[in-house]
């Protein structure tokens, strides 16, 4: 594995900064008091092509492999990552899907809309009684002559509120577990379907967090993406991938960590010294610095594979166990480092606790990813 960037990666990385410094490190403060990012954001991110990484131009993407969508990620989990998770969920676990199993129609419906920012998407899979194990969801699509008529509830679904499609699970005919599991992809102006804000959440408090619940909402058939009963195939596949735009995220969160720790350790004095004096501040930083580099090469390993056409499912569940743990501790590390002023907002390490404190919840818990990769090992599935 090449750990040069490229002219092209370099390039993409300084937009990401520049993006943070300009349009998200103004508002973070406000946007999390407010618990909402400003919605014309993400036309912004449209334009500078982030919600196209990956995607054929040919569809409105703007291209680019996996490494530039990690570079780009951690970028935005460092300026914010409420920001970070819209776009880790319209382009990471929707466009992204699209592009992969999508018919051309669909393709050609939904991609320009999204890369573009016109669009949000969203992913609805979880629901109030179904989580880890996911396959065993109960929202139901009956057919009725040209469409299927849906009924059922989603919970916890990132993007929620503000998304105009979302790709939806729903269990089709008899088949028993995640083998009766398919995939639509429903407008959310579709009769029946209504939304709520779910609000007073620990972290990610810009971000349009909603429950989805349908009544009776009519989807023609070709709204199903992959064929009947493939609709698990289609989640598992798309987080996948998404757990490794989660884990750059968090890379993004550990540095914005260690950028913070670092520089109110070389300012704030006590015993007549700056804090960075003392070793025990020392070993706070030095630990934060090696889990930004453990969790980045962790990270960019699931790109390069992807990139290479390689297996990559195991090593995404590896990185995103590793990377979303080591949030946790960098953003604990650093408001140890601020002291009681990490426990006030006008401080950065509380937010970033608090952010990265999901991160070992969605997309599977550490506990998920750790029997997937036990599975991977053994050849036991110990769910
Ligand atoms: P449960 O599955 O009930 O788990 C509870 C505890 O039991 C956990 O500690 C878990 O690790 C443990 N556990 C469960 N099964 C096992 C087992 N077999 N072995 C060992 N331990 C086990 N979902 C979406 O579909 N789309 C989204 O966009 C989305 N966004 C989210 C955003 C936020 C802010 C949050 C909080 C959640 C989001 N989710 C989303 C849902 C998220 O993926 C689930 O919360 C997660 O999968 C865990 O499910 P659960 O909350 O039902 O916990």
């Amino acid at each position: 594995m090449n750990l040069e960037l490229s002219d092209e990666q370099t390039a993409v990385r300084e937009l990401a900064e520049d993006f943070v410094a300009r349009e998200i490190a103004p508002h973070v403060v406000e946007w999390d008091r407010a618990e909402s990012v400003d919605r014309t954001l993400v036309k912004k991110l449209g334009e500078v092509g982030f919600l196209g990484l990956t995607i054929d131009e040919e569809y409105g993407g703007s291209g680019g492999d996996h490494l530039a969508y990690c570079l780009v990620t951690e970028e935005l989990g460092r300026g914010d990552s409420s920001v970070r998770g819209i776009v880790s969920v319209s382009l990471g676990l929707v466009a992204k899907t699209i592009a992969h199993w999508g018919s051309e129609e669909q393709k050609r419906q939904w991609l320009p809309g999204l890369t573009s920012g016109e669009y949000v998407g969203c992913f609805g899979l979880t629901e109030p009684g179904t989580g880890s194990d996911a396959g065993s969801l109960s929202t139901r699509a009956v057919r009725d002559g040209d469409s299927y008529v849906v009924n059922g509830t989603k919970m916890f679904i990132t993007n929620g509120t503000w998304a105009d499609v979302v790709l939806l699970f729903a269990r089709t005919g008899d088949a028993p577990g995640h083998k009766g599991v398919s995939a639509f992809l429903v407008p959310t102006d579709t009769p029946g379907l209504t939304r709520r804000t779910l609000h007073g959440k620990l972290g990610l408090r810009g971000q349009a967090t909603a429950e989805l619940v349908l009544e009776d909402v009519r989807v023609p058939a070709s709204a199903m993406m992959a064929p009947e009963g493939k609709g698990f195939s289609v989640a598992m596949s798309a987080l996948a991938k998404g757990r490794m735009s989660v884990a750059a995220g968090c890379v993004g969160i550990a540095r914005a960590a260690l950028d913070a720790a670092v520089r109110y350790a070389t300012e704030r004095e006590q015993f007549g010294k700056t804090i960075a004096h003392h070793q025990l501040v020392q070993e706070l930083i030095s630990d934060i610095a090696v889990d930004v580099d453990a969790a980045r090469l962790l990270t960019w390993r699931v790109a390069d594979l992807i990139d290479r056409g390689q297996p990559f499912a195991t090593e995404s569940s590896k990185a995103k166990l590793f990377a979303s743990e080591a949030a946790v501790r960098a953003a604990n590390n650093a408001l140890q480092v601020f002291g009681g002023y990490g426990y006030i907002d006008e401080y950065p390490a509380g937010k970033l606790l608090r952010d990265a404190r999901v991160m070992t919840l969605y997309e599977g818990t550490s506990q998920i990813q750790k029997l997937v990769i036990g599975r991977a090992l053994t050849g036991v599935s110990a769910f």
